[in-house]
């Protein structure tokens, strides 16, 4: 079954070590930063993904990798739509094509503590859900830390 692509293609998105802004980078390959061109690498993926791969925490959550701005956009071109028009219909259209990419879309991985975003592999699916006491855990030892 090699089909199913196994743990070969995980995306990581977190930020650059060196200058801390967001790059994207897959699991196991190193490449320069695209912003401050510092060498940026990350492990390979595991079978199954339990822990961050851009700083090793053990604690990731799940969450819809869903555009917050496109399903703004979408609704607000729906309303525009809806003022010129007068018809509601637009809206409609919008709220259904944001609810048929909310459920198309997978799954992210994201950390509690970097907040590197997770993509592809295997194991999102049985992450738990983001948890507010997890995330304040972590907010409050950075708080300390720095
Ligand atoms: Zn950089
Ligand atoms: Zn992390």
């Amino acid at each position: 079954m090699t089909t199913n692509g196994g743990s070969g293609d995980v995306k990581v998105e977190y930020g650059c070590p060196a200058c801390g802004r967001p790059i994207e980078l897959a699991a196991g390959t190193k490449g320069p930063c695209r912003h401050c061109g510092a060498e940026a690498s990350l492990p390979p993926a595991p079978p199954r993904l339990a822990s961050c791969l851009a700083c090793g925490c053990k604690e990731l959550y799940r969450q819809r990798d869903f555009n917050q701005k496109l399903g703004l956009l979408l609704v607000a071109l729906g309303a525009i739509l809806w003022l010129f028009l007068r018809s509601f219909w637009p809206m409609v259209a919008a709220a259904a094509l944001d609810l048929l990419l909310y459920v198309a879309l997978k799954d992210v991985a994201i950390c509690y503590r970097c907040k590197a975003h997770h993509r592809g592999g295997e194991g999102i699916a049985e992450l738990p859900r983001f948890d507010l006491e997890r995330h304040e855990h972590y907010r409050f030892e950075k708080a300390r830390k720095s």
